[in-house]
Parts: C-alpha cells; sequence; structure tokens
C-alpha cells in the first residue's frame, strides 16, 4: 500500500456508532458543516476533504460518532450537497442509507430574501415550495417571491 493510501484509509476509518456523509464536493464541505454545526457538538468528529475520488475527482467526508442527524438537517444537506451519500452505522455497521431528497415543502430551513415578507417580520416558520429540484428554485408561501441558486439563504 503506497502512503497516500494509506493516509486515506485512516480517514475514512470505521466509527463504532454514528453518522458518515460521504461524497460531499470539496467545495461544499465547510458549508455542510456549518449548517450542521458541528462546530458546537463535543462528539468525536473527523472531517476530511480534497480526498481523491473516482467519481468527483477530489470529496469532502464528514464522520460525526454518536450522532444522528434529524430529517431537518439532513434537508438541510440536500439543499447544499442533493448528491452526497449519509450513513447511519451502528456498532460498525451501515444500517441505514439515507437517500438526500430534497422534500416538496422545505419549512423552518430557509430565510425568506424579501425584506417586506412577513416571515421576515413576524416570529413564525417560514415555508417554501420546491417548484425545481435541479436549479434550486423556492416559492415562499407567505410572499410568492421566487428564489433560486445563491439566494437560498439557511436559516
Ligand atoms: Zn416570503
Amino acid at each position: 500500500m503506497s502512503k497516500t493510501e494509506n493516509k486515506q484509509v485512516k480517514i475514512v476509518a470505521a466509527i463504532k456508532d454514528g453518522t458518515v456523509i460521504d461524497r460531499i464536493p470539496s467545495d461544499k464541505l465547510f458549508k455542510v458543516a456549518s449548517i450542521l454545526h458541528i462546530e458546537e457538538l463535543s462528539n468525536q468528529i473527523t472531517v476530511g476533504n480534497n480526498l481523491e475520488s473516482q467519481e468527483l475527482g477530489t470529496k469532502g467526508i464528514i464522520k460525526v460518532s454518536d450522532k444522528f442527524f434529524s430529517d431537518k438537517d439532513i434537508n438541510k444537506i440536500a439543499l447544499i450537497a442533493p448528491n452526497a451519500k449519509l450513513n447511519v452505522i451502528r456498532d460498525y455497521v451501515v444500517v441505514e442509507k439515507k437517500t438526500l431528497k430534497l422534500p416538496s415543502v422545505l419549512e423552518d430551513i430557509v430565510k425568506c430574501v424579501n425584506p417586506n415578507c412577513i416571515t421576515n417580520h413576524e416570529p413564525m416558520m417560514t415555508r417554501f415550495h420546491v417548484e425545481d429540484n435541479h436549479t434550486l428554485t423556492l416559492r415562499c408561501e407567505y410572499c410568492e417571491r421566487v428564489m433560486s441558486g445563491d439566494e437560498v439563504k439557511i436559516l
């Protein structure tokens, strides 16, 4: 085994219980880490980036021991890195492979860009309809504002 391969093996070493988010595009790695607030966790965390990937060229990976993310968190990951893979590990075995899929409605996940929107003035949950999965086009239920791509700000 070459030195590089050896390093790679160590980075992706197994965890006993927890969550592995794999195949994150390298340029999205820290954004995913940030929306999951992993900096606030005291769990054992491994973050790797710019790892060699046959499919993606390079990729990022996040492994968090003893942490199982909520569906809401998983939806947030789907917004940023829809093709990432999320595996739930129990006793060193992958017990669940979660597909990151955007739901048709996003509740309390995205901020409305319209400054006049009621959701920016009242203590209430935002609610967006996903109009297009690929271009990430969302429509606010309250003000009908449509936003897409970089306009989308995650709460
Ligand atoms: Zn709005």
